[in-house]
């Protein structure tokens, strides 16, 4: 069975605009789909309506995870709390036993390339390091069911690619199921080897790209 699954999804807004109508789609456990689309086509509502931040007008959304983790274009860090704390937070709150969380912020800000940086403030970072603060940081759940909205959009092209490596490195070894909005075709390809083509106003899933690609093994 899918780890995410759209049937019939659409979305109306309180103002009348309708940003999606019946969207479908499926990602499989263990699969990395991408999905490109112009500005305003429903990418980020789609985005949303997975992760429960918003709600469908019509139509089913399964999502099989406990937890879902979600990584915007915007770091979206606590300025205040360092990156041990950052990368924490959502533990924390699950009020996740002391012992189990410190080894699980350990091991995501390993994976990330950040040791060494523990006690350092977001302001003190660059934005490429900041980015890998937010994907410690939704790692440490260990959710099932990842979602990625134009995660490195906003990032200069050299930090964005070696990010995207990483991100494909953190794949391979967790195999977790992912969802990921990008406008960037190039992106796209080298992300996943299913690459699903939203257009129009109100948007739905035109297409549907298969690229041959195999990921290197863990
Ligand atoms: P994308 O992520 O592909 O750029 P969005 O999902 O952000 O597209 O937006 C799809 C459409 O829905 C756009 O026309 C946008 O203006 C509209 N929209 C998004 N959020 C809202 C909202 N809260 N209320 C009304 N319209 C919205
Ligand atoms: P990336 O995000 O891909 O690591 P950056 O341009 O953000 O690329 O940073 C390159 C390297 O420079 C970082 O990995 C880090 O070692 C170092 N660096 C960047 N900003 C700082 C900082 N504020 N303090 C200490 N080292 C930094």
């Amino acid at each position: 069975t899918a780890a995410l699954r759209f049937s019939g999804v659409s979305k109306k807004f309180k103002d009348g605009t309708v940003a999606l109508t019946g969207a479908d789609l499926a990602v499989a456990p263990g699969e990395f789909v991408t999905v490109v689309g112009p500005s305003g086509c429903g990418k980020s509502t789609l985005l949303r309506i997975a992760s429960g931040l918003d709600k469908a007008s019509d139509g089913e959304v399964a999502v099989h995870s406990k937890s879902v983790g979600y990584v915007f274009q915007d770091a979206t860090l606590l300025p205040w709390r360092t990156v041990r704390d950052n990368v924490g937070l959502l533990a924390e709150l699950e009020h996740m036993d002391k012992k189990e969380r410190e080894r699980r912020v350990r091991d995501a800000i390993d994976l990330v390339g950040l040791t060494g940086f523990e006690k350092h403030l977001p302001m003190e970072l660059s934005g490429g390091m900041r980015m890998r603060v937010s994907l410690a940081r939704s790692m440490v759940l260990a959710p099932d069911v990842f979602l990625f909205d134009e995660p490195f959009g906003a990032l200069d092209e050299i930090t964005r690619e070696r990010l995207n490596d990483e991100l494909l490195r953190m794949f391979i070894q967790s195999r977790f199921a992912a969802l990921f909005i990008t406008h960037s075709v190039q992106e796209a390809v080298f992300l996943s080897g299913r690459v699903l083509v939203m257009s129009g106003r109100p948007g739905r899933v035109k297409a549907e790209v298969t690229v041959p690609f195999d990921y290197p093994r863990a």
